[in-house]
């Protein structure tokens, strides 16, 4: 190798300029890597563009054996690798990309001494060839990215995270270990720390908000979605943007729609012919496209730092997929808004793709709490697409962080929405479920209440009671807001299931004639668009 490391008159902050070609380090890295150069375990859990990769790269450079880094996705392996290389640092991948001839090539240039840095899948760990390798090759640490992928409360549990610690322990002469995330609830960080047995680890947690990001929601039908997007774009032009949709399809109409109006657009889902993909890709990173239309397949190890907008077309899963996405926007810095566009449809659109989700290598019990954290997930991503007050502060909490004062920095801090009082309309919810006697889902609820014409209203009986039709001059869209909102609040409890049904739950606070305010869709020509910030 020509690198000729390992020598204690480099410090990092050499590595740092020579290789990566930056002044100074960000917030926390400096820490993390002086932990783990003094010998130490370390569990780094820093947000999305923060720079957690340099965290273990810069002392791979200056420890004297290998860093193996654990990675969950091919992609994103790939694309480390190839910025390793271009910055002169040697670096392979072994994952199921490559064929059997290409592994054993490899692995036989890394028991050489080739590389400082390899990634491998977590599954790699457990064949017998790697280990053979990892036997007989001095291996300075083991590195493990995505770290909550190990804890089945984080949002992309891989069963096969739990091995590595196996395979951690077989190794002669203690690596040491690093974990890197991006998740920071107390229960997944608890679990990285139990799990993969870090000894003593320096715990290093670095703020999560991002201060020239504005968040709004906007509640909006899908036509008006559509409209709001041509709009936003035609006022934004010479801005890149990216716009997250939940399905391909949704991502195929848009683009075409987009096209069709002259704008320059690119799009991306793992639907697309791989060549056609990475085209696509680097017309948005090179700017020979200013928005690209995408399913969630977009992003990941992609680095583009002026994106001045990220539009989510529909809500997603959890918030730390929202909070992922959306911190794609200002990775330079500078100013940027990260919109959501929600309509109650989307809460069943993510209810559809979580029910579809594949449970490959869980056991019964894993896929049952599993399925419960995404429900509970799903419902606190609602909560932040209804709540009126911060929505900044409504993230940091999320991710464990405690807040005072308002942001003053997003939409619902500068009132970009309107309200009504449902008080009466909740009682109605409240008389609809007593006479159903808790039988009965939304769907038939919301029927009744409106007093719609469907023969099976008329065959449970509900066109008799006090309450059909009731709140006939509300709309469907509406009701559903509320009655999701009564949900989050506990007036009202939706079973588990498939056929879940809505009961009655503790309505003393209503009793009391607390408000209910109820987000607002705004009416079409009431749309407006963003003014110009700082
Ligand atoms: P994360 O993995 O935390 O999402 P990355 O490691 O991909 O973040 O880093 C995000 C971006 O920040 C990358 O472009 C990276 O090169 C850049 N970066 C990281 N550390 C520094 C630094 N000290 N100074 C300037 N840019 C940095
Ligand atoms: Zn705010």
């Amino acid at each position: 190798s020509n690198l000729q490391m390992g020598s204690s008159t480099i410090t990092p902050l050499q590595i740092l300029k020579t290789y990566f070609g930056y002044d100074s380090f960000r917030e926390g890295q400096e820490e993390i890597i002086d932990t783990i150069l003094d010998g130490r375990d370390a569990l780094a859990i820093m947000p999305t563009g923060a720079g957690k990769s340099l965290c273990y790269q810069v002392p791979a450079l200056l420890l004297p054996g290998i860093t193996l880094v654990v990675s969950p996705l091919i992609s994103l392996m790939q694309d480390q690798v190839k910025s390793l290389n271009e910055a002169g640092i040697h670096a392979a991948y072994i994952n199921s990309s490559l064929t059997e001839g290409q592994i054993s090539k490899a692995l036989s240039f890394a028991a050489r001494g080739v590389y400082k840095i390899i990634y491998v899948a977590p599954e790699r760990l457990e064949t017998a060839s790697f280990l053979a390798f990892a036997l007989h090759t001095p291996i300075s640490m083991v590195t493990v990215d995505e770290a909550h992928c190990i804890s089945q409360w984080g949002q992309d549990f891989r069963p096969s995270y739990l091995k590595i610690v196996d395979f951690v322990r077989q190794l002669p002469g203690h690596p040491i270990l690093s974990a890197f995330t991006a998740t920071a609830t107390e229960v997944v960080k608890n679990d990285i720390a139990r799990i993969l047995e870090l000894k003593n680890p320096n715990i290093v947690i670095t703020g999560f908000d991002r201060k020239n990001l504005y968040y709004r929601v906007e509640h909006l039908t899908g036509k008006q979605k559509d409209t709001f997007i041509a709009n936003y774009i035609a006022s934004h032009a010479n801005e890149s943007g990216i716009i997250y949709c939940a399905t391909r399809k949704n991502v195929d109409t848009l683009y075409e729609q987009l096209l069709k109006q002259g704008v320059s657009v690119t799009r991306y889902h793992a639907g697309m012919n791989t060549e056609i993909r990475k085209e696509s890709q680097d017309d948005f990173i090179y700017d020979r496209a200013q928005v690209v239309i995408a399913t969630n397949a977009f992003g990941m190890g992609i680095d583009k730092s002026n994106v001045r907008f990220v539009i989510h077309y529909n809500m997603p899963q959890s918030m730390e997929n929202y909070y992922q996405e959306a911190g794609r926007a200002g990775r330079d810095g500078e100013p940027a808004e990260c919109i959501l566009l929600f309509s109650p449809q989307d809460v069943m659109i993510s209810k559809m793709l979580l029910g579809s989700k594949d449970f490959e290598g869980m056991d019964f019990t894993e896929t049952e709490q599993v399925r419960h954290q995404d429900a509970r997930r799903l419902q606190l991503m609602e909560g932040y697409c209804m709540t009126t007050s911060c929505l900044r502060n409504y993230i940091l909490e999320y991710f464990g962080e405690t807040t005072d004062q308002p942001c003053d920095n997003c939409g619902n801090c500068h009132q970009e929405f309107d309200e009504i009082d449902m008080t009466q309309d909740a009682k109605w919810v409240i008389g609809c479920i007593t006479e159903m006697h808790g039988r009965y889902g939304q769907a038939l609820v919301i029927g009744t209440l409106l007093g719609s014409k469907k023969a099976r209203l008329r065959d449970i009986g509900a066109t008799s009671y006090n309450c059909y039709g009731q709140l006939q001059n509300r709309t469907e869209n509406e009701l559903r807001l509320l009655i999701s909102q009564m949900i989050r609040q506990g007036y009202v409890i939706q079973t588990d299931g498939e056929y879940s049904v809505l009961k009655v739950g503790n309505i003393s606070e209503l009793q009391k004639n607390t408000r209910i305010l109820v987000k607002k869709f705004k009416e079409k020509e009431k749309i407006s668009l963003s003014k110009k910030r700082k």
